[in-house]
This record gives structure tokens, C-alpha cells and sequence, in this order.
């Protein structure tokens, strides 16, 4: 996979609201990934989303990180770094360059189904309730020579019915066929909006990502987004999920759980604190007791990361 290039991670935030303990989890651990290795380290705004996402929320986020020691090399606010724009709503032109691509090759069509209509018609996937698209728009035969309709339409990838299988650093090998377990799925929005499958994937291929660090519930993701570095002929970086973090209902930290919002965690407490919460999560250390970044960094290793889908908060 990354063979020897050198090593460059990133964290990719949505600025849709002040970060959490669950958020902090996934920045300290892929900022150590990366600092053990000699590596760079980028920061990358998600803000695709233009209701949810807000700037004084990317601003926090980067005082955030700075405030608990994690420095980034490229990115942020200030564009540091020679890949920018590092906000992917500055970033339209490259999806649609690789979206102008996929439409050459004949692996993308439009399609013409509403999400009601997709919810109403198909039944939720049985271990987890996604719903699986059964392709109704999609050519008998493919590639196709793509022709842009008029009537809105939103443009899906064919997926390839066969098994795809990668090494997660925490979960293992992991095995899925696309066409089952994913179906054909959008790139571009009838609104025109970016899927996140797409932008991420260009993203982390035009930044030279070698490493993605990301929450578990993106493990799927992953086989859809190998799909694409393998219709757009990038290499595949190493993929590393972590556990969520969830609250002491089991459930996944969220805004409304404002105790564990960095708003509120400094408020009284020291970085040392909120990072040697994290450690005892991640099971760096054994006792949940303050630790600088150093020390964090100097028992990092991806072995010792829980295997399990959910950790419990931890509260500094
Ligand atoms: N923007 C995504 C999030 O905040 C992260 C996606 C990724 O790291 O690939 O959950």
C-alpha cells in the first residue's frame, strides 16, 4: 500500500459544530500515527455541506487542536502547505475534474431515482439497516458513454461485483463485496452537491495521504472509496478506524452531549488532562491520569488500540 512514500496523515473535520471527546479520540491518535513515524500531518475542513457547515466552527476546531499540542503541517485556516485549498468547498474544480474522468470511462450514470422513492421501495440492509441501491437506474451493460440528461439526475458509480479486501490497522483484513453490500452510489448530488466518497477520495490522493485515521462507522466507506481509487488509478493509502466513543448510554457522543464538548472540557481542565483521557481510551496508559502529548507519543503503537467498534467516555 504506501510502500516507501513518506508518511503524510490527515484530519478531516466537518465543521458543523464545536469537537468532542470522540472527535479529540480521532485527531490525537492519527496526529501520533503520523509523529511516530517522522510524518506530515494535515488538516483538512469537510465543510461540503453549506447548512451544517459554519467558519467560526472551523475556527474553534483549529484552536482546539492547537490548544492540546497537535500541530498541523498543511492546512487550516491559513492554507499552510502547497496542496490548497484545504477547505473542500474551495475545492469543486478538482471533483469535477475526476468526476469528467469517470464520465469518459463510462463507469458513472445518471440516475433518476428520489431518495423517498429509494427508502419506500427498498428494504434496509438486515445487520445494520442501510438500504443498498438496487440499481434501478443503472445500464444493462457497462461502461456506457455517458450522455448528461436533462431532467435532474443525480450521477452514480457502477460498482464492480467482486470481492474487495484491505488490512484495517485496528480491525484486520476486512472482505466485502461492493455490489452487495454497498450498490452503485452517488457521486454528485441532482443538486449538484459533492458526495463525500468523491471529495475524499480526490483529496486525500491529490494531498498524497498515505495514512486515513477515521471513526469505525466508516469502515464500509472504505470499500467504496477503494472503488474509486481503483476506477481513478490512485494508489490506496492504509487505513486505520478507530473505536467511537460513546456516552455511558452506549450511545455515540453527539453536541447535545455538551459535557464531553471541548467548549465545555476546557473550561477547568488542562490539556494534560483531556490527553491523558484519551490515552486511558486508547489504552496507552493504564490509569486515566494526565499525560503531556509526549508521553502519548512515546507509548503509541496501533497494537495496543482497542479492537472493539465502541469505547466508553472517559471524562478528564
Ligand atoms: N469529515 C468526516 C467526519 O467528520 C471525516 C471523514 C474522513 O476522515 O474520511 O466524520
Amino acid at each position: 500500500m504506501s510502500g516507501s512514500r513518506p508518511v503524510i496523515g490527515r484530519f478531516a473535520p466537518s465543521p458543523s459544530g464545536r469537537m468532542h471527546l470522540g472527535n479529540i479520540f480521532t485527531a490525537v491518535l492519527s496526529w501520533l500515527s503520523v509523529r511516530k513515524r517522522g510524518g506530515k500531518w494535515i488538516l483538512r475542513i469537510e465543510d461540503l455541506d453549506p447548512q451544517r457547515s459554519k467558519p467560526e466552527h472551523a475556527e474553534a476546531i483549529e484552536d482546539d487542536l492547537r490548544w492540546l499540542g497537535l500541530d498541523h503541517d498543511e492546512g487550516g485556516l491559513d492554507n499552510l502547505g502547497d496542496n490548497g485549498p484545504y477547505a473542500q468547498s474551495q475545492r469543486h474544480e478538482l471533483y469535477a475534474e475526476a468526476l469528467g474522468r469517470l464520465k469518459r470511462a463510462g463507469t458513472v450514470y445518471p440516475c433518476f431515482c428520489r431518495r423517498a422513492d429509494i427508502m419506500a421501495t427498498q428494504a434496509p440492509h438486515q445487520s445494520d439497516g442501510r438500504i443498498v441501491y438496487a440499481g434501478t437506474c443503472r445500464p444493462a451493460d457497462m461502461p456506457v458513454k455517458f450522455t448528461e440528461p436533462e431532467r435532474p439526475h443525480s450521477i452514480r458509480i457502477a460498482v464492480p461485483d467482486k470481492e474487495i479486501t484491505f488490512t484495517d490497522r485496528v480491525y484486520g483484513q476486512q472482505q466485502c463485496n461492493p455490489a452487495e453490500q454497498c450498490g452503485d452510489f452517488v457521486l454528485q448530488r441532482a443538486d449538484g452537491a459533492w458526495s463525500y466518497q468523491l471529495a475524499v477520495v480526490v483529496d486525500d490522493a491529490a494531498m498524497g495521504v498515505t495514512e486515513v485515521v477515521r471513526g469505525s462507522d466508516l469502515l464500509l466507506s472504505s470499500v467504496q472509496q477503494i472503488c474509486l481509487y481503483e476506477e481513478l488509478g490512485f494508489d490506496v493509502p492504509e487505513f486505520s478506524h478507530v473505536p467511537l466513543v460513546v456516552n455511558a448510554d452506549g450511545v455515540r457522543l453527539s453536541k447535545r452531549d455538551t459535557g464531553e464538548s471541548m467548549a465545555q472540557m476546557r473550561i477547568g481542565h488542562t490539556p494534560d488532562q483531556i490527553l491523558g483521557a484519551v490515552g486511558y481510551m486508547a489504552c496507552l496508559t493504564d490509569r486515566p491520569q494526565p499525560a503531556t502529548i509526549a508521553t502519548l507519543l512515546d507509548r503509541f503503537s496501533w497494537d495496543k488500540i482497542p479492537r472493539q467498534m465502541t469505547v466508553t467516555a472517559c471524562r478528564p
